[in-house]
């Protein structure tokens, strides 16, 4: 392996732009579970309670989704940022990052130390709460305690349209702005590193295929395989931290030299 993360520190070295893409894996040494891994949120839960149509069909629906959603969301609220996160905030602060695309929904990326300017959340973001009819946003916590207190589903004080977290549902329509600069990102960049992803939610997994398909390198950094091994440059099934962890030291030695 210490040849491999040599290799990658070297081409972080050269590269004009190196795109971070980020999935589920990269939170699990934070104590986040991932949906796929065993002990993920898809042993506990069945998949299609998190459809958006679901969700739009009935106050039953609604009330199983916010049910679920809180369980995921307290233990994003306590987590820390890891080695993995702390290193690609180190990455920005050494000019070696054009941007992070991400799927998470954690915010863990900017509280590692990452501008937010730099993240694309995908697939939106927890910390946040809509309405669905006139969009007017509310803080998480706020509605997180009025939902503790009254014990159903909570709605919007303006319009009294359904409110709902800021993350993409299965069948919700994908951010616009995000998908497009995501997109643009995999295209230009030259080395497109992978981690903590499974590659199999679309059209997130696309995007190494673009940057590949653009004649960037890749890079998968991830516990089990992905259905885009056979394409990339360099893999590792290891964990995200520890790999993480050595590759910034070979960067340092690197660009320190
Ligand atoms: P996924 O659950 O499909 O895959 C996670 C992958 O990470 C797995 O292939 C696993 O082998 C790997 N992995 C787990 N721990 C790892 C570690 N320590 N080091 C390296 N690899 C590790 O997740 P996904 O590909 O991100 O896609 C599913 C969806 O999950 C996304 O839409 C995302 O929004 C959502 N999600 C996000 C969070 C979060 O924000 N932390 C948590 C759960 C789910």
């Amino acid at each position: 392996m210490e040849k491999r993360i040599e290799l990658i520190a070297q081409w972080i070295a050269e590269a004009k732009t190196v795109v971070i893409f980020t999935g589920a894996g990269l939170s699990t040494e934070s104590g986040i579970p991932d949906f796929r891994s065993p002990g993920g949120v898809w042993d506990k839960y069945n998949p299609e309670d998190f459809y958006f149509d679901n969700f739009l069909a009935s106050e039953i629906s609604r009330w199983k989704y916010w049910q679920m959603a809180t369980e995921m969301y307290e233990p994003m609220k306590k987590a820390q940022p890891n080695a993995a996160h702390n290193a690609i905030a180190e990455l920005e602060r050494m000019g070696r990052l054009d941007c992070v695309i991400t799927q998470n929904i954690d915010n863990l990326h900017v509280r590692a130390g990452n501008s937010p300017e730099k993240v694309i959340e995908l697939h939106g973001t927890a910390m946040s709460v809509s309405c669905l009819n006139c969009r007017q946003k509310f803080d998480r916590d706020r509605v997180q305690e009025r939902l503790k207190e009254e014990m159903k589903v909570p709605y919007c004080d303006n319009c009294g349209g359904p409110l709902k977290p800021d993350t993409i549902s299965f069948g919700q329509a994908m951010p616009v702005r995000e998908t497009q600069e995501a997109y643009e990102r995999s295209s230009a960049c030259d080395l497109f590193i992978v981690i903590g992803s499974s590659l199999v939610v679309q059209p997130a997994a696309s995007m190494p295929v673009t940057a590949r398909r653009n004649g960037a390198k890749l890079v998968i950094i991830n516990r089990d395989p992905t259905p885009c091994d056979d394409m990339a440059d360099i893999v590792l099934h290891e964990q995200a931290g520890a790999v993480m962890t050595s590759l910034m030291h070979c960067v340092k030695k690197i660009t320190d030299r």
